[in-house]
């Protein structure tokens, strides 16, 4: 929308940030990813999100070109790291080379394969906790990746989850599209988790109605 356009020419600016975010869209785009990147504001929510709970250590489920892994890579402290998962290979290609062009390869890992898999991995090699973690990826995995987060975080974490509104459709209760039941079975599964606290913002913009579930990990 225009208000959206308007918003993030303004907001945008105060990035502190050398990184052409536009060009890894530009990059995406020429090859023939599709268009379900994070917006604009929502790229610098997750930015300003990592900055604010002073995550050092960040998981993201679902990298495609890497958009939103560059706005949370650059809200690192130094030593700070992004491990991104993508199952798709021409995904994962793109993604790296958009982050090597920005310069922040250093400061991501790529895991190429299925989500559920590496999370398992990581559960099983008793890796260090994560900070922040981000969940953008298939819908229908959405409590899989969630049950897999809580494993994988501390108290103090924090999740977000992406396209947890999709345009109100996550108040069809007779829907018999498997990603917004797969969203509806998302929230009701955070909803019941005693150890965290979570609320859900609707962002209206560039990317139509849609909304993150931002939640808390507390003990
Ligand atoms: N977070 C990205 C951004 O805002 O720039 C967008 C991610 S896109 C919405 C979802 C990505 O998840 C796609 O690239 C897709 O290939 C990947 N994906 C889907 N199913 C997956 C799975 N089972 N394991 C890992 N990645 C998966």
């Amino acid at each position: 929308s225009e208000i959206d356009s308007v918003l993030s020419k303004l907001l945008l600016a105060t990035s502190n940030s050398a990184i052409d975010f536009d060009s890894i869209i530009d990059a995406n785009h020429k090859a023939g990813l599709p268009a379900i990147d994070v917006s604009p504001l929502q790229g610098k929510l997750l930015q300003l999100l990592v900055q604010i709970s002073a995550a050092k250590r960040v998981l993201e489920i679902g990298t495609l070109g890497g958009y939103s892994t560059a706005w949370m890579a650059t809200g690192l402290p130094e030593g700070g790291r992004v491990t991104t998962v993508e199952v798709n290979a021409t995904h994962a290609g793109v993604a790296a080379s958009n982050l090597k062009e920005a310069g922040l390869a250093d400061r991501v890992t790529l895991r190429l394969g299925q989500a559920a898999k590496i999370l398992d991995e990581m559960i099983n090699d008793d890796v260090d906790p994560f900070d922040f973690v981000f969940i953008d990826a298939d819908k229908p995995s959405g409590v899989t990746y969630f049950e897999a987060a809580m494993k994988l975080t501390r108290p103090g974490s924090v999740v977000v989850c992406d396209n947890v509104v999709r345009s109100g459709q996550i108040l069809d209760l007779e829907t018999d599209d498997p990603d917004v039941i797969g969203t509806q079975q998302l929230l009701r599964r955070i909803a019941d988790e005693p150890r965290v606290c979570a609320t859900a913002i609707q962002t209206v913009g560039q990317k139509g109605h849609d909304g993150f579930a931002i939640v808390r990990v507390n003990s």
